[in-house]
């Protein structure tokens, strides 16, 4: 089983590997930096040997790195493409460092301009990226939420960017729960997993799927509300997410958990109720 959460880096990078191994996660998520600035230092070489060391020590294999909060890799405005794409080579190049091996972006907003504009400037953040940086990092597209404006929360488009990429051995999908369900598709039994992980395989493809952030939902089916839910205290349910623990196209991914820190719950919580409904 591999399965964590999203862990802070709070104090030096290394130490997030300290708060997967507390939590007894398998696996693990983190930012590389500030998730909330445009910029970041430069990672000295000593925290990232500390960083590797531990993962060694602890006996992690995988773990992911995603993307900082403000770049828009869609958008049509020179600037932010500009700056977003900076950020998506830099984080394409730390995670390489780290030697983390997926880097899950959000596809982004095409901010009123269109999906087909989004679309294409997705797809060329991620070629120009790939072809400056050349390490083993995947980068792992995320569904979104369908937000207005937001570009790649219907598995048609996440093909269509797919489709452009220039490096098809270097990408993959990493699926969210709760922005899928939020975008439309139904989560909450078997069959209607199953039928959600068929239009995934029939548009995108399942060999393409390489990870799951598992959140349950606040908003209803097709709300379009990207709003993260403890696991089972959401819309689709412990129903929902004992049927995808189940499921044998998800069961052996890396499974990680971007669940709320509130009065109701936190990781640890949300880490035992996932593993009592993986048995
Ligand atoms: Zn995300
Ligand atoms: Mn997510
Ligand atoms: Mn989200």
């Amino acid at each position: 089983m591999l399965l964590g959460a999203h862990v802070s880096i709070s104090g030096t990078i290394d130490r997030a590997v300290d708060r997967a191994r507390e939590l007894k996660c398998t696996t693990f998520q983190l930012f590389t930096r500030n998730p909330r600035g445009w910029k970041a230092k430069k990672l000295k070489k000593e925290e990232i040997e500390e960083f590797k060391r531990k993962m060694k020590e602890y006996g992690y294999g995988l773990a992911v790195s995603h993307m900082p909060y403000l770049p828009n890799i869609s958008s049509p405005l020179i600037q932010t493409y500009k700056k977003s794409l900076s950020s998506l080579i830099e984080e394409l190049e730390r995670a390489g460092e780290l030697s983390l091996k997926y880097l899950v972006v959000h596809i982004g907003s095409h901010l009123g301009k269109g999906l087909d504009i989004g679309i294409k400037k997705a797809a060329e953040s991620v070629n120009t990226a790939l072809s400056k940086v050349n390490n083993d990092v995947v980068v792992l597209l995320e569904n979104m939420a369908g937000q207005r404006n937001s570009v790649g929360s219907r598995f048609e488009d996440i093909k269509r960017i797919l489709n452009l990429i220039e490096y098809p051995d270097r990408v993959g999908v990493c699926f969210d729960t709760c922005h899928a369900f939020a975008a439309g598709y139904d989560l909450r039994t078997r069959e209607a997993i199953e039928n959600t992980l068929r239009d995934f395989d029939e548009i995108i493809g399942l060999r393409l799927l390489k990870a799951v952030h598992i959140n349950d939902s606040k908003g209803d089916l097709g709300s379009h509300l990207d709003r993260h839910e403890h696991i089972g205290m959401g819309k689709i349910g412990e129903n929902g997410f004992r049927e995808l623990f189940h499921n044998k196209y998800i069961r052996d991914l890396p499974l990680i958990l971007e669940t709320p820190v509130d009065s109701r719950g936190n990781f640890a919580t949300n880490l035992a109720k996932c593993r009592e409904l993986y048995i």
